[in-house]
Protein backbone atom coordinates (compact mmCIF):
# COMPACT_ATOMS: atom_id res chain seq x y z
CA UNK A 1 0.00 0.00 0.00
CA UNK A 2 1.08 3.45 -1.04
CA UNK A 3 1.85 5.31 2.22
CA UNK A 4 -0.68 8.19 3.12
CA UNK A 5 0.33 11.81 4.01
CA UNK A 6 -2.48 14.23 4.85
CA UNK A 7 -1.53 18.27 5.39
CA UNK A 8 -3.74 20.13 7.35
CA UNK A 9 -3.61 24.04 5.61
CA UNK A 10 -2.74 25.42 2.65
CA UNK A 11 -0.66 28.46 3.69
CA UNK A 12 3.04 28.46 3.50
CA UNK A 13 4.22 26.01 5.62
CA UNK A 14 1.38 23.56 4.57
CA UNK A 15 1.30 23.88 0.44
CA UNK A 16 5.39 23.66 0.33
CA UNK A 17 5.57 20.40 2.62
CA UNK A 18 2.42 19.42 0.49
CA UNK A 19 4.08 19.73 -2.80
CA UNK A 20 7.84 18.97 -1.56
CA UNK A 21 6.59 15.49 -0.47
CA UNK A 22 5.29 14.42 -3.73
CA UNK A 23 8.83 15.80 -5.07
CA UNK A 24 11.43 14.73 -2.91
CA UNK A 25 9.42 11.08 -2.96
CA UNK A 26 9.19 11.12 -6.74
CA UNK A 27 5.41 10.96 -6.39
CA UNK A 28 5.74 7.74 -4.39
CA UNK A 29 4.03 9.06 -1.77
CA UNK A 30 0.31 10.12 -1.59
CA UNK A 31 -0.43 13.26 -0.38
CA UNK A 32 -4.07 15.21 0.85
CA UNK A 33 -4.29 19.00 1.52
CA UNK A 34 -7.20 19.82 3.62
CA UNK A 35 -7.58 23.97 3.32
CA UNK A 36 -10.98 25.40 3.81
CA UNK A 37 -10.51 28.18 1.40
CA UNK A 38 -10.71 28.48 -2.46
CA UNK A 39 -7.38 30.28 -3.29
CA UNK A 40 -4.14 31.00 -1.17
CA UNK A 41 -4.49 34.90 -0.33
CA UNK A 42 -0.81 36.03 0.95
CA UNK A 43 -0.19 37.81 4.24
CA UNK A 44 3.02 39.18 2.87
CA UNK A 45 2.05 42.11 0.24
CA UNK A 46 -1.03 42.46 2.34
CA UNK A 47 -0.20 45.58 4.00
CA UNK A 48 -0.07 47.30 0.60
CA UNK A 49 -3.90 46.05 0.64
CA UNK A 50 -4.83 48.12 3.24
CA UNK A 51 -2.49 50.95 2.12
CA UNK A 52 -4.84 51.02 -0.82
CA UNK A 53 -1.39 50.33 -3.57
CA UNK A 54 -2.51 47.12 -4.55
CA UNK A 55 -5.78 44.35 -4.35
CA UNK A 56 -6.77 41.08 -2.87
CA UNK A 57 -7.14 39.98 -6.60
CA UNK A 58 -2.63 40.56 -6.70
CA UNK A 59 -2.03 38.73 -3.63
CA UNK A 60 -4.61 35.66 -4.50
CA UNK A 61 -3.17 32.84 -5.79
CA UNK A 62 -5.01 29.71 -6.95
CA UNK A 63 -4.31 25.73 -5.12
CA UNK A 64 -5.05 24.40 -9.20
CA UNK A 65 -1.36 23.53 -10.11
CA UNK A 66 -0.80 21.41 -6.86
CA UNK A 67 -3.05 18.69 -8.22
CA UNK A 68 -2.47 19.34 -12.09
CA UNK A 69 1.01 19.70 -11.69
CA UNK A 70 1.84 17.98 -8.70
CA UNK A 71 -0.96 15.40 -8.24
CA UNK A 72 -1.90 16.83 -4.58
CA UNK A 73 -5.37 15.66 -3.70
CA UNK A 74 -6.71 19.89 -2.46
CA UNK A 75 -9.93 18.70 -0.58
CA UNK A 76 -11.76 22.22 0.40
CA UNK A 77 -12.60 21.63 3.65
CA UNK A 78 -11.63 21.77 7.69
CA UNK A 79 -10.19 19.43 9.87
CA UNK A 80 -12.52 19.48 12.99
CA UNK A 81 -10.52 16.12 15.22
CA UNK A 82 -7.42 14.58 14.88
CA UNK A 83 -7.62 10.94 16.20
CA UNK A 84 -3.32 10.46 16.99
CA UNK A 85 -4.20 6.75 17.82
CA UNK A 86 -6.15 5.08 14.80
CA UNK A 87 -4.00 8.02 12.36
CA UNK A 88 -7.40 9.78 10.70
CA UNK A 89 -8.56 13.07 10.42
CA UNK A 90 -12.37 13.96 10.42
CA UNK A 91 -13.37 16.61 8.54
CA UNK A 92 -16.48 19.06 8.83
CA UNK A 93 -18.36 17.54 5.95
CA UNK A 94 -18.06 14.24 8.19
CA UNK A 95 -15.49 12.40 5.86
CA UNK A 96 -12.48 10.32 7.58
CA UNK A 97 -9.16 10.60 5.97
CA UNK A 98 -6.59 7.95 7.04
CA UNK A 99 -2.88 9.16 7.05
CA UNK A 100 0.48 7.68 7.90
CA UNK A 101 2.11 10.94 8.52
CA UNK A 102 0.24 14.38 9.49
CA UNK A 103 1.59 17.74 8.69
CA UNK A 104 -0.39 20.45 10.50
CA UNK A 105 0.53 23.74 9.44
CA UNK A 106 -2.65 25.69 10.49
CA UNK A 107 -0.90 29.15 10.97
CA UNK A 108 -2.30 31.46 14.28
CA UNK A 109 -5.41 31.81 15.84
CA UNK A 110 -6.39 34.86 17.93
CA UNK A 111 -6.82 34.58 22.22
CA UNK A 112 -10.23 36.46 22.23
CA UNK A 113 -10.35 35.55 25.68
CA UNK A 114 -8.11 38.20 26.35
CA UNK A 115 -10.34 40.86 25.52
CA UNK A 116 -13.85 40.36 27.06
CA UNK A 117 -15.47 43.09 24.86
CA UNK A 118 -14.43 42.01 21.53
CA UNK A 119 -16.77 38.62 22.16
CA UNK A 120 -19.84 40.28 21.89
CA UNK A 121 -22.06 40.33 19.13
CA UNK A 122 -20.56 42.17 15.98
CA UNK A 123 -17.67 43.41 17.81
CA UNK A 124 -15.39 41.26 15.61
CA UNK A 125 -16.74 42.42 12.72
CA UNK A 126 -16.45 46.12 13.51
CA UNK A 127 -12.71 46.13 15.13
CA UNK A 128 -10.67 44.26 12.53
CA UNK A 129 -7.81 42.11 12.76
CA UNK A 130 -6.47 42.04 8.84
CA UNK A 131 -3.81 39.67 10.69
CA UNK A 132 -5.10 36.61 8.18
CA UNK A 133 -5.21 37.90 4.42
CA UNK A 134 -8.61 37.53 2.85
CA UNK A 135 -11.88 39.80 3.34
CA UNK A 136 -10.98 41.48 6.66
CA UNK A 137 -7.78 42.69 4.48
CA UNK A 138 -9.91 44.84 1.92
CA UNK A 139 -12.54 45.62 5.00
CA UNK A 140 -9.73 47.31 6.43
CA UNK A 141 -9.19 49.16 3.70
CA UNK A 142 -12.88 50.30 2.97
CA UNK A 143 -12.77 51.62 6.74
CA UNK A 144 -10.07 53.60 6.09
CA UNK A 145 -11.57 55.27 3.03
CA UNK A 146 -14.85 55.50 4.76
CA UNK A 147 -12.93 57.82 7.88
CA UNK A 148 -13.31 61.64 7.79
CA UNK A 149 -10.40 63.64 7.56
CA UNK A 150 -8.96 64.10 10.40
CA UNK A 151 -9.97 60.94 11.98
CA UNK A 152 -7.52 58.64 13.61
CA UNK A 153 -6.54 55.50 12.75
CA UNK A 154 -5.76 53.09 16.12
CA UNK A 155 -3.35 49.88 16.10
CA UNK A 156 -2.99 47.89 19.15
CA UNK A 157 0.67 45.32 19.38
CA UNK A 158 0.24 42.08 21.46
CA UNK A 159 3.57 40.97 23.01
CA UNK A 160 5.69 39.52 21.24
CA UNK A 161 5.40 36.54 20.22
CA UNK A 162 3.46 37.16 17.32
CA UNK A 163 2.79 36.38 13.73
CA UNK A 164 5.28 38.46 11.58
CA UNK A 165 7.24 40.83 13.91
CA UNK A 166 7.38 43.54 11.53
CA UNK A 167 4.16 43.56 10.15
CA UNK A 168 2.26 46.01 12.31
CA UNK A 169 5.41 48.77 11.87
CA UNK A 170 4.91 48.13 7.87
CA UNK A 171 1.13 48.61 7.93
CA UNK A 172 1.54 51.43 9.70
CA UNK A 173 3.83 52.89 7.47
CA UNK A 174 1.22 51.65 4.36
CA UNK A 175 -1.75 53.31 6.66
CA UNK A 176 0.40 56.54 6.47
CA UNK A 177 1.21 56.59 3.11
CA UNK A 178 -2.09 56.45 2.12
CA UNK A 179 -3.49 59.16 4.81
CA UNK A 180 -0.49 61.37 3.57
CA UNK A 181 -2.00 61.61 -0.12
CA UNK A 182 -6.11 61.05 0.74
CA UNK A 183 -6.39 62.64 4.26
CA UNK A 184 -3.19 64.68 5.16
CA UNK A 185 -5.42 65.56 8.54
CA UNK A 186 -5.28 62.56 9.49
CA UNK A 187 -3.37 60.75 12.46
CA UNK A 188 -2.12 56.78 12.93
CA UNK A 189 -1.54 55.71 16.40
CA UNK A 190 0.60 53.07 17.46
CA UNK A 191 -0.38 51.30 21.26
CA UNK A 192 2.36 48.15 21.79
CA UNK A 193 2.18 46.27 24.33
CA UNK A 194 5.68 45.90 23.66
CA UNK A 195 8.70 47.72 25.50
CA UNK A 196 10.03 49.11 21.99
CA UNK A 197 10.23 48.42 18.80
CA UNK A 198 11.12 44.75 18.13
CA UNK A 199 11.79 44.27 14.38
CA UNK A 200 13.66 47.19 12.55
CA UNK A 201 13.39 49.62 14.65
CA UNK A 202 15.95 51.99 13.29
CA UNK A 203 14.85 51.63 9.86
CA UNK A 204 10.98 52.32 10.78
CA UNK A 205 11.98 55.36 12.53
CA UNK A 206 13.94 56.98 9.58
CA UNK A 207 10.91 56.20 7.59
CA UNK A 208 8.50 57.74 9.89
CA UNK A 209 10.40 60.60 10.41
CA UNK A 210 11.61 61.00 6.37
CA UNK A 211 8.03 60.68 5.27
CA UNK A 212 5.22 60.68 8.38
CA UNK A 213 6.17 63.61 10.43
CA UNK A 214 3.40 64.13 12.49
CA UNK A 215 1.55 61.31 11.05
CA UNK A 216 2.73 58.64 12.98
CA UNK A 217 2.76 58.69 16.96
CA UNK A 218 4.09 55.47 19.08
CA UNK A 219 3.13 54.94 22.09
CA UNK A 220 5.07 51.34 23.62
CA UNK A 221 4.10 49.66 26.95
CA UNK A 222 0.73 49.80 26.50
CA UNK A 223 -1.30 46.55 26.74
CA UNK A 224 -4.66 46.19 25.97
CA UNK A 225 -7.24 44.65 28.42
CA UNK A 226 -10.28 45.33 26.84
CA UNK A 227 -12.14 46.91 23.51
CA UNK A 228 -15.13 48.39 23.17
CA UNK A 229 -16.24 47.70 19.81
CA UNK A 230 -19.80 49.61 19.67
CA UNK A 231 -17.16 52.99 20.18
CA UNK A 232 -13.98 51.88 18.89
CA UNK A 233 -12.65 52.40 22.43
CA UNK A 234 -9.18 51.13 23.52
CA UNK A 235 -8.72 49.67 26.70
CA UNK A 236 -5.49 49.62 28.50
CA UNK A 237 -3.50 48.00 31.66
CA UNK A 238 -2.10 51.15 33.04
CA UNK A 239 -3.28 53.99 30.33
CA UNK A 240 -6.31 56.42 29.05
CA UNK A 241 -8.88 54.75 27.26
CA UNK A 242 -8.55 55.85 23.52
CA UNK A 243 -11.42 56.12 20.66
CA UNK A 244 -10.11 55.90 17.69
CA UNK A 245 -12.18 56.69 14.25
CA UNK A 246 -10.74 53.16 13.23
CA UNK A 247 -9.89 50.65 15.67
CA UNK A 248 -7.70 47.58 14.25
CA UNK A 249 -6.99 45.21 17.00
CA UNK A 250 -3.98 42.39 16.75
CA UNK A 251 -5.10 40.16 19.61
CA UNK A 252 -2.69 37.58 21.68
CA UNK A 253 -2.06 34.85 19.26
CA UNK A 254 -1.63 31.37 19.83
CA UNK A 255 -1.35 27.98 17.29
CA UNK A 256 -4.42 27.45 15.17
CA UNK A 257 -7.35 25.85 16.81
CA UNK A 258 -6.80 22.73 15.49
CA UNK A 259 -3.73 22.30 16.89
CA UNK A 260 -4.51 23.29 20.61
CA UNK A 261 -7.37 21.50 21.26
CA UNK A 262 -5.86 18.39 19.59
CA UNK A 263 -3.73 18.58 23.23
CA UNK A 264 -0.13 19.59 20.74
CA UNK A 265 0.51 23.34 22.19
CA UNK A 266 2.37 22.09 24.66
CA UNK A 267 4.30 25.60 25.43
CA UNK A 268 2.00 27.78 28.03
CA UNK A 269 -0.90 26.44 26.04
CA UNK A 270 -0.21 28.51 23.07
CA UNK A 271 2.49 27.01 20.73
CA UNK A 272 3.63 23.59 19.76
CA UNK A 273 7.41 22.11 20.58
CA UNK A 274 8.47 19.93 17.82
CA UNK A 275 11.59 18.02 16.66
CA UNK A 276 13.62 20.57 14.79
CA UNK A 277 15.58 17.86 12.82
CA UNK A 278 11.87 16.08 11.52
CA UNK A 279 9.04 18.85 12.48
CA UNK A 280 7.22 15.88 14.47
CA UNK A 281 5.45 16.94 17.44
CA UNK A 282 6.72 16.22 20.87
CA UNK A 283 3.20 15.37 22.16
CA UNK A 284 2.12 12.75 19.39
CA UNK A 285 4.03 10.37 17.76
CA UNK A 286 3.51 10.38 13.59
CA UNK A 287 1.97 14.60 13.47
CA UNK A 288 4.00 17.22 12.62
CA UNK A 289 4.17 20.67 12.73
CA UNK A 290 5.49 23.76 11.87
CA UNK A 291 4.85 26.97 10.50
CA UNK A 292 3.35 29.94 12.95
CA UNK A 293 1.79 27.45 15.37
CA UNK A 294 5.41 26.30 16.60
CA UNK A 295 7.14 27.19 19.78
CA UNK A 296 9.59 29.12 17.70
CA UNK A 297 13.90 28.46 18.87
CA UNK A 298 14.91 32.02 19.89
CA UNK A 299 16.09 34.40 17.11
CA UNK A 300 13.80 32.65 14.66
CA UNK A 301 10.50 34.83 13.73
CA UNK A 302 6.92 33.25 12.67
CA UNK A 303 7.29 34.41 9.57
CA UNK A 304 6.21 32.88 5.78
CA UNK A 305 9.75 32.66 4.26
CA UNK A 306 10.31 30.45 8.00
CA UNK A 307 7.37 28.40 7.50
CA UNK A 308 9.04 27.84 3.84
CA UNK A 309 12.04 26.16 5.20
CA UNK A 310 9.51 24.37 7.76
CA UNK A 311 7.84 22.86 4.64
CA UNK A 312 11.05 22.14 2.82
CA UNK A 313 12.54 20.59 5.93
CA UNK A 314 9.92 18.38 7.44
CA UNK A 315 9.00 16.98 3.94
CA UNK A 316 12.62 15.89 3.11
CA UNK A 317 12.04 14.06 6.58
CA UNK A 318 8.58 12.19 6.41
CA UNK A 319 9.68 11.37 3.09
CA UNK A 320 13.06 9.60 4.64
CA UNK A 321 11.05 8.17 7.82
CA UNK A 322 8.24 6.84 5.37
CA UNK A 323 11.26 5.26 2.81
CA UNK A 324 12.64 3.82 6.34
CA UNK A 325 15.71 5.92 6.23
CA UNK A 326 17.20 8.40 8.99
CA UNK A 327 16.04 12.11 8.03
CA UNK A 328 18.68 14.77 6.81
CA UNK A 329 20.89 15.54 9.86
CA UNK A 330 21.80 19.36 9.03
CA UNK A 331 18.74 21.02 7.85
CA UNK A 332 19.94 25.11 7.24
CA UNK A 333 17.76 27.71 6.31
CA UNK A 334 17.21 31.52 6.00
CA UNK A 335 14.37 33.78 6.71
CA UNK A 336 14.38 37.52 4.74
CA UNK A 337 11.70 39.90 5.65
CA UNK A 338 10.77 42.70 3.33
CA UNK A 339 8.82 45.74 4.81
CA UNK A 340 6.67 48.38 2.50
CA UNK A 341 8.33 52.05 4.19
CA UNK A 342 6.58 53.61 1.58
CA UNK A 343 3.91 52.04 -1.53
CA UNK A 344 7.49 51.79 -3.54
CA UNK A 345 10.54 51.86 -1.07
CA UNK A 346 11.24 48.94 1.17
CA UNK A 347 13.56 47.62 3.77
CA UNK A 348 14.90 43.94 5.03
CA UNK A 349 15.93 42.09 7.50
CA UNK A 350 17.96 38.43 7.08
CA UNK A 351 19.37 35.76 8.60
CA UNK A 352 20.45 31.87 8.60
CA UNK A 353 19.84 29.50 11.03
CA UNK A 354 21.47 25.22 11.43
CA UNK A 355 20.27 22.80 13.39
CA UNK A 356 22.72 22.47 16.19
CA UNK A 357 22.98 18.89 17.56
CA UNK A 358 23.94 19.28 20.99
CA UNK A 359 21.42 21.84 21.82
CA UNK A 360 18.93 20.15 19.36
CA UNK A 361 17.22 23.79 18.36
CA UNK A 362 18.10 25.94 15.79
CA UNK A 363 20.30 28.32 16.15
CA UNK A 364 21.08 31.72 14.37
CA UNK A 365 24.61 31.37 11.89
CA UNK A 366 26.80 33.76 13.93
CA UNK A 367 27.88 37.05 11.10
CA UNK A 368 25.22 35.96 8.77
CA UNK A 369 22.09 38.16 8.01
CA UNK A 370 21.62 41.44 8.41
CA UNK A 371 19.58 45.30 7.72
CA UNK A 372 19.54 46.86 5.21
CA UNK A 373 21.13 50.38 5.19
CA UNK A 374 18.56 52.50 3.74
CA UNK A 375 14.89 51.73 2.26
CA UNK A 376 15.29 51.77 -1.22
CA UNK A 377 12.83 51.37 -4.79
CA UNK A 378 15.81 48.36 -5.56
CA UNK A 379 14.46 46.91 -2.65
CA UNK A 380 11.23 47.36 -3.72
CA UNK A 381 11.93 45.24 -6.45
CA UNK A 382 13.37 42.52 -4.71
CA UNK A 383 10.59 42.15 -2.48
CA UNK A 384 7.95 41.82 -5.13
CA UNK A 385 10.35 39.33 -6.40
CA UNK A 386 10.72 37.34 -3.57
CA UNK A 387 6.75 36.99 -3.04
CA UNK A 388 6.53 35.76 -6.52
CA UNK A 389 9.16 33.76 -6.19
CA UNK A 390 7.87 32.04 -2.96
CA UNK A 391 4.18 31.84 -4.59
CA UNK A 392 5.84 29.65 -7.43
CA UNK A 393 7.88 27.33 -5.06
CA UNK A 394 4.72 26.91 -3.32
CA UNK A 395 1.77 26.64 -5.74
CA UNK A 396 3.35 26.41 -9.37
P1 LIG B 1 -0.81 30.32 7.14
O1 LIG B 1 -0.05 30.80 5.98
O2 LIG B 1 -1.74 31.24 7.84
O3 LIG B 1 -1.65 29.06 6.68
C1 LIG B 1 -2.52 28.40 7.55
C2 LIG B 1 -3.61 27.75 6.71
O4 LIG B 1 -4.24 26.72 7.49
C3 LIG B 1 -4.71 28.73 6.32
O5 LIG B 1 -4.85 28.71 4.91
C4 LIG B 1 -5.96 28.20 7.02
O6 LIG B 1 -7.14 28.37 6.26
C5 LIG B 1 -5.62 26.71 7.20
N1 LIG B 1 -6.28 26.06 8.34
C6 LIG B 1 -6.32 26.47 9.63
N2 LIG B 1 -7.00 25.57 10.38
C7 LIG B 1 -7.37 24.56 9.54
C8 LIG B 1 -8.09 23.36 9.73
N3 LIG B 1 -8.58 23.00 10.93
N4 LIG B 1 -8.31 22.55 8.65
C9 LIG B 1 -7.84 22.92 7.42
N5 LIG B 1 -7.13 24.05 7.20
C10 LIG B 1 -6.92 24.86 8.25
N6 LIG B 1 6.04 36.69 6.36
C11 LIG B 1 7.13 36.85 5.56
O7 LIG B 1 7.95 35.93 5.44
N7 LIG B 1 7.34 38.01 4.88
C12 LIG B 1 6.49 39.06 4.96
O8 LIG B 1 6.70 40.09 4.32
C13 LIG B 1 5.33 38.92 5.80
N8 LIG B 1 4.43 39.93 5.88
C14 LIG B 1 3.29 39.76 6.63
C15 LIG B 1 2.39 40.81 6.71
C16 LIG B 1 1.23 40.67 7.45
C17 LIG B 1 0.24 41.80 7.52
C18 LIG B 1 0.97 39.45 8.15
C19 LIG B 1 -0.30 39.29 8.92
C20 LIG B 1 1.89 38.41 8.07
C21 LIG B 1 3.05 38.55 7.33
N9 LIG B 1 4.01 37.53 7.27
C22 LIG B 1 5.14 37.69 6.50
C23 LIG B 1 3.87 36.30 8.10
C24 LIG B 1 3.30 35.11 7.33
O9 LIG B 1 2.07 35.46 6.74
C25 LIG B 1 3.09 33.92 8.25
O10 LIG B 1 4.25 33.72 9.01
C26 LIG B 1 2.78 32.67 7.43
O11 LIG B 1 1.53 32.83 6.80
C27 LIG B 1 2.81 31.41 8.29
O12 LIG B 1 2.50 30.29 7.52
P2 LIG B 1 1.62 29.10 8.13
O13 LIG B 1 1.63 28.00 7.13
O14 LIG B 1 2.05 28.82 9.52
O15 LIG B 1 0.16 29.74 8.27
Amino acid sequence: KRPQVVVVGGGYGGATAAKYVRLFSDNGIDVTLVEPNANFVSCPLSNLVVGGHKTLADITVPYDNLARRHGVKVVRDMVESIDAEKRTVKLASGATLPYDRLILSPGIDFMWNTLPGMNKAGAQDKVLHAWKAGPQTAALHEQLKALPDGGTYALAIPLAPYRCPPGPYERACMVASYFKVAKPKSKVVIFDANDDITSKKGLFLKAWSDHYKGLIEYRPKHKLVDVDAATNTLKFEFNDDFKAGVANVLPDMRAGAIAVKSGLATANARWCEVDFLTFESKAAKNIHVLGDAIQIAPAMPKSGHMANQHGKTCAAAVVSLLQGKEPPQQPLYANTCYSFVTAKEVVHVASVHRYDAAQKTMVTVPGSGGLSSAASELEGAYALGWANNIWADMLA
